[in-house]
């Protein structure tokens, strides 16, 4: 079967030729997979900046977003049959006795560091055609969603986040209330730095949860992303002409920043300009690039002063697998234009190096084994 794999000591991306895995132990599924989808990470991981493959290989075969069809299952398989589409979650559990998020299931939260993950760090990924795993690794998705499935996986990066904005903001009261007859009240606002899909799909996410929501991005408006943002409701701020103090100016109180670019020195400028009582998640992960002046007085001052939360938030757990997949079909009805614009493009996988060392172009590319 093909693979897209690179070989970190070559600095190679090819496409290799190996032998299809075989259910070996009973609560193994085999999966054909059929879109794989291509992030930041896979970009990073081909530009040797990132990845681990396996101990005793040379090669990593990347792929991590992904969608999947059940094509056979072990005896002891109880929740998968044949013809089911699923998503595979990406991280497994390090070995250690002591890890109490990896013992419990939650490896998005592991302490040791010695996780694993698929298409990432020592395991092998999905952009591949056939796959082996565990079932409890496997979510099963409705066939209404075969097109925009492979959107799952970078949404659950918003669904772990926004889970906990709503633990911590248990803190205070912070319920907006809704009257019988009134339209959705709208009385949380939150910016999201990026319009990449992570971003996209959390505007998504805090638009379906009723916040007024501000899309802050590089590129000058009119463009695709901006368009797209305005379609599910959003605003959409460019950085080029809008300054963080600027955009809070129209906002008024920010009460969450979803950050989902990895640009760290726009982040911090769009700390100093958080709400009473706002809280800031980081989900981008950035470069090495020469060290950035940022007032950490004013950050600091703020975030006693306004009672503010920070938190960097990587992976996800089943809960927000699960609250993914509902969420794409509920995005799905409500906006079904937006989600498929999402995706930029499917290719087959002959195409892998213009989407995976070529500019990056689009939104979401995806390649397809189908
Ligand atoms: C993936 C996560 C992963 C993270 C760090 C992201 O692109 O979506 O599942 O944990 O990279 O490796």
């Amino acid at each position: 079967m093909k693979a897209v794999a690179v070989t970190p000591g070559t600095r190679e991306v090819r496409l290799i030729e190996e032998e299809a895995p075989r259910v070996t132990a009973p609560t193994h599924a085999k999966l054909r997979m059929l879109d794989v989808g291509v992030c930041g990470t896979d970009r990073e991981i081909c530009a040797f900046q990132y990845g681990t493959p396996p101990d005793g290989t040379e090669h990593l075969v990347i792929g991590h977003e992904s969608l999947g069809e059940v094509v056979e299952v072990g005896p002891a398989v109880s929740r998968l049959q044949r013809g089911d589409l699923v998503v595979p979650m990406v991280r497994r559990p390090c070995a250690h006795a002591d890890c109490a998020a990896c013992r419990a299931g939650r490896q998005d939260f592991c302490f040791t560091g010695d996780f694993a993950e698929r298409g990432i760090k020592n395991l092998h990924g999905f952009m591949t055609e056939f796959v082996v795993d565990d079932e409890r690794y496997m979510h099963v998705v409705p066939r209404a969603l075969r097109d925009v499935a492979v959107l799952v996986e970078p949404l659950t990066i918003a669904e772990k986040a926004l889970t906990q904005v709503d633990q911590v903001q248990q803190r205070l009261p912070w319920a907006c209330e809704f009257g019988p007859g009134k339209p959705r009240q709208m009385c949380h606002r939150a910016v999201v730095i990026g319009a990449g899909p992570v971003g996209l799909l959390g505007a998504m996410a805090l638009v379906a949860r009723g916040f007024d929501t501000w899309v802050y991005s590089r590129e000058p408006a009119p463009n695709p992303k901006a368009d797209l943002a305005a379609s599910i409701g959003a605003h959409y701020f460019s950085a080029q002409d809008t300054s963080p103090e600027q955009l809070a100016e129209h906002v008024g109180n920010i009460d969450v920043v979803y950050e989902a670019t990895g640009a760290s020195a726009v982040a911090f400028r769009m700390m100093r300009v958080l709400g009473t009582n706002g809280i800031f998640a980081f989900t981008g992960v950035p470069g090495r690039k020469a060290a950035i002046e940022v007032d950490t007085d004013v950050i600091m001052r703020n975030l006693v002063l306004k009672n503010q939360v920070v938190f960097g938030t990587v992976n996800a757990g089943v809960e927000a697998f699960e609250a993914a997949i509902r969420d794409v079909a509920l995005f799905q009805e409500r906006w079904p234009g937006a989600v498929r614009a999402l995706i930029t493009g499917r290719y087959p996988v002959e195409a892998h190096r213009d989407l995976l060392v070529g500019s990056a172009q689009g939104i979401k590319n995806v390649l397809t084994f189908a």
